[in-house]
């Protein structure tokens, strides 16, 4: 018997994953996004895309990083332009108990002292003496991801339509992956703001993400390659995608210069903000509503790229056998 089609609504990072794992799976899959693009709208476009989940248990639930260990592995059996160069935690002496606090956090990770960070990343020889090395951490180009899923999703034959919006028809089976957009249908979704910067230099060179610790503004630079950084990001309690603010602006910038004052001579090739959508708990969910007929899928907060094979595997699982397993498809 031939597979129903499903309908996925909204083309960010959690929809494409989506879409991806039940058309592999055979399903007929239409994908529709109110954007021209899946970089016109989504707030998956503005992230530093890290798969970390060790880094990321230093303020998530432990389930995050259970299931984003699973996600950091369907990636890499998946995606063949990950980056596993692992990641690495530093900060100045000044702040050595915010490092022994993320170590206490955290597990995965190995002491490193100046020679090893040297080694490392030699554009940081002499800066830090001390710092954490996540070696099993990864991180993606979150454009050139997401439109290697787009591409993948052609292969297999589903159908895409770009600036096209949900109404919320039922239809066969609708997968929900509208983000902030579904707040209306989700009223305990909230918005956070997330501000970055992109950058480039050639006089600085990065194998992997560096997060810098600092009790104010802690924050990463994110190798994008062609001597791009990301550099990221602020985490404000406020559904708004408006520019970014000059406070802003000046906390990201300052402490990048602060990681290597090569920096300060780097382009801005572009600032903005995204919203990420957000449960109480900062744990995303799978929903299902109107005798399954409706999916919805979101919550993904600061994870969206390290947990969106997970879901899509979970939503795959539910439409296949009924599976209803784990904290993902508990009541948010
Ligand atoms: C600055 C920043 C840095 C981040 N860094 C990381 C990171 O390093 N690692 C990580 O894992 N996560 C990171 N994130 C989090 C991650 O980006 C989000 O969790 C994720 O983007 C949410 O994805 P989503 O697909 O649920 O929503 P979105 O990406 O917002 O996608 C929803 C899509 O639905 C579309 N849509 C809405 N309504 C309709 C409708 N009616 N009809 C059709 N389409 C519709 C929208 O246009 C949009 O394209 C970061 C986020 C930000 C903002």
């Amino acid at each position: 018997m031939s597979k129903p089609s499903i309908l996925v609504v909204g083309a960010g990072i959690f929809g494409l994953w989506q879409a991806f794992a039940l058309a592999r799976a055979g399903y007929r899959v239409r994908l529709i996004e109110a954007g021209r693009d899946p970089f016109a709208r989504s707030s998956s476009r503005w992230a530093g895309a890290m798969i970390a989940p060790e880094c990321e248990a230093e303020g998530a639930p432990l389930s995050v990083r259970d299931l984003g260990r699973e996600g950091l592995r369907i990636w890499r059996d998946t995606y063949p332009d990950i980056m596993s160069n692992g990641t690495l935690v530093v900060a100045h002496a000044r702040d050595a108990g915010d490092l022994a606090r993320f170590a206490n956090m955290t597990e995965g990770h190995a002491a490193v002292a100046g020679p090893r960070i040297a080694d490392l990343e030699p554009s940081l020889a002499g800066r830090f003496e001390r710092g954490l090395y996540f070696e099993s951490e990864a991180h993606v180009d979150a454009q050139k991801a997401m439109s290697w899923l787009v591409d993948q999703l052609r292969l297999l034959g589903a159908d895409i339509q770009f600036e096209s919006r949900w109404n919320g028809t039922p239809e066969d089976v609708a997968i929900d992956c509208r983000g902030i957009g579904a707040h209306e249908d989700l009223p305990s979704l909230r918005g956070v703001r997330g501000e970055r910067v992109l950058i480039r230099t050639n006089d600085v060179s990065l194998s992997r993400p560096v997060r810098l610790l600092h009790p104010r503004q802690p924050i990463y630079v994110v190798p994008q390659g062609d001597g791009r950084f990301v550099v990221g990001a602020t985490v404000i309690e406020r559904e708004d995608d408006g520019p970014m603010s000059l406070r802003s602006a000046l906390d990201l910038l300052g402490s990048a210069y602060a990681v290597h004052p090569a920096f300060g001579e780097a382009s801005v090739l572009e600032m903005g903000a995204g919203v990420r959508p957000a449960f109480s708990d900062n744990v995303p969910r799978i929903i299902v509503e109107d005798a399954g007929r409706v999916v919805r899928v979101n919550g993904a907060y600061r994870h969206g790229f390290l947990l969106a094979p997970v879901l899509a595997r979970a939503v795959a699982g539910y439409l296949s056998d009924n599976r209803r397993e784990g904290p993902l498809f508990a009541a948010p």
